[in-house]
């Protein structure tokens, strides 16, 4: 036998950025939302925001553009086609081990 009780549970359904203050519904603005940087975490011992501290931020892609962007690596997707052949993978190069420019 087996006894069910129910459990109240919550979802995300709206970030607001921290930088400029956009807000972004997930039902009405999907894409948008689904853009934002999210960080939560809790600082560790010797954490310059202090140890224990709830460390939170959420912010929409432009001020992740306009605060991170110099220090955000950005590599666009391959172009449409350009993947390896089904059932080929590159061979391990057996060489001297030295791949580097020479
Ligand atoms: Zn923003």
């Amino acid at each position: 036998m087996r006894t069910y009780t129910p459990v109240v549970t919550q979802e995300l359904t709206k970030l607001t950025c921290d930088g400029c203050g956009l807000s972004a519904d997930k039902d009405e603005r999907p894409m948008e939302f689904s853009e934002f940087l999210s960080h939560r975490a809790t600082g560790g011992y010797g954490s310059v925001f202090g140890d224990g501290s709830l460390v939170e931020v959420d912010l929409c892609q432009r001020c992740v553009r306009d605060i991170l962007g110099r220090f955000v690596r950005v590599t666009p997707p391959e172009p449409y086609g350009a993947e390896e052949p089904e059932g080929e993978s590159p061979q391990a190069d057996a060489g001297d081990g030295g791949d580097m420019d020479d």
